[in-house]
């Protein structure tokens, strides 16, 4: 399998022509940009010989033909608002590259290798749809309920682009070995540590609460302040608590965020009557998860009631953390080593369409570096030996793969 550095590099900057903004790609889930960046991706593994299709999500797939048992490999070619243009799109076209590479080999005893880019990994509809789908999760009922910000259905999307009613690929045990995704980084630590190949050990679980403080709106020049419920400085004081409290009991990965804060009626002269915080939180591991969970509950207990002000937390969102095969990554670290380049164990932050596929079959993620970290931004870019270096690695995986075959 000889990989073809300039015809990789030529088909990531084809496909980065799909939805062009500055250095980077403006291309939300099926508009007409993605669309044909699809129907450009179905070409391309038509030619490769592959039996390709666009299925009825959007996935594109292309099995290869003559075989009984393949390594999937894929990721997602849709995008955020004015995002990067390796996204996803560099693991999709590491597939490509790595399907033709074996076809032009001529060894066609050994596993075949099958190409996805799941739809709208991002969200624009519903975030992982493709691989959900992929994997059995969204049925006909849940493209009806999903909506974009717009409130403009998932199943009316579908009927515009023409997938509406087109069978969906699945997952097939029997079939599929492994799946297997090339991601770059989307932030700073392989470069900050000099590492070339990032591992991952697992995908990070995802919180999401809101803490709402309820006091009473009253005139802010004349309520002298010990008379006041004062749900604004109450929602501050009990954001400082939480805070400390998390430093306490932090894991090495443990991250945080206060994304969004909102006071009511939200005047300068108007004392707060009500105050809301979002809060994000993810970790690798379910247990330091929960326990930051019991620190916003423990900080909402010490907090409610005190100055006349009620203070409560709902649960938003929960996502478990996904294991990756500690096999399979055993396989990218020693084929990077192997190559002399330096790696690097560590979970990722950020979701991927391997989190979903990790649940039904041995899936393993490798990071490359994301140059200054940047991404979700036109600005994000990595260099072309490190994309060069990482297909090399992934094709040695492959290659391991069919020896233990
Ligand atoms: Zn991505």
């Amino acid at each position: 399998m000889q990989i073809n550095y300039p015809r990789l590099l030529a088909d990531l900057r084809q496909l980065a022509t799909f939805g062009q903004v500055g250095t980077g790609v403006h291309r939300l889930s099926f508009t007409s940009e993605d669309r044909e960046a699809r129907h450009w991706l179905l070409q391309r593994m038509t030619e490769a010989g592959l039996d390709a299709q666009i299925d009825g999500i959007g996935n594109v797939y292309g099995q290869t033909k003559g075989v009984n048992k393949a390594v999937l490999i894929g990721s997602h070619t849709d995008s955020v608002p004015k995002g990067g243009w390796l996204d996803g799109a560099m693991g999709v076209l590491y597939g490509l590259e790595l399907a033709r590479a074996r076809l032009e080999a001529g060894d066609l005893t050994d596993l075949g290798i099958d190409v996805i880019s799941f739809a709208d990994e991002e969200g624009t509809y519903r975030a992982l749809a493709g691989s959900l789908s992929f994997c059995g999760h969204l049925s006909e009922a849940d493209f009806a309920a999903t909506t974009n910000q717009l409130g403009k259905t998932l199943h009316a999307v579908l009927l515009e682009a023409g997938y509406a009613g087109r069978p969906r690929v699945t997952l097939d045990p029997s079939r599929h070995v492994a799946y297997l995704e090339g991601h770059i980084e989307q932030g700073p630590r392989l470069e900050v540590e000099g590492k070339k190949i990032g591992v991952v050990t697992g995908i990070v679980g995802i919180r999401r609460l809101q803490v709402t403080c309820t006091g009473q709106a009253d005139h802010a020049g004349t309520t002298p302040m010990h008379l006041r419920k004062d749900a604004g400085s109450a929602l501050i004081k009990y954001c400082h608590d939480l805070i400390r409290r998390f430093e306490q009991i932090r894991g090495a990965n443990s991250v945080w965020n206060f994304g969004q804060v909102m006071f009511e009626p939200g005047a300068g002269n108007v004392v707060p009557s009500a105050a809301r915080v979002l809060i994000e939180f993810r970790d690798a591991t379910e247990a330091t998860i929960d326990r930051m969970q019991a620190e916003i509950q423990a900080a909402v207990t010490t907090a409610d009631g005190q100055g006349g002000v009620n203070v409560q937390a709902t649960e938003l969102i929960r996502v478990s953390p996904a294991e990756m095969d500690a096999n399979l990554a055993a396989l990218i670290e020693t084929a990077a080593r192997a190559r002399g380049a330096s790696t690097l164990r560590m979970p990722s932050g950020a979701g991927h369409d391997a989190m979903v596929l990790s649940r039904h079959v041995s899936t393993a993620m490798l990071f490359i570096p994301s140059i200054g970290g940047r991404s979700h931004d036109i600005a994000e870019d990595t260099d072309e030996a490190d994309i060069c270096l990482g297909i090399e690695v992934l094709a040695d995986t492959v290659r391991a793969l069919n020896q233990k075959a």
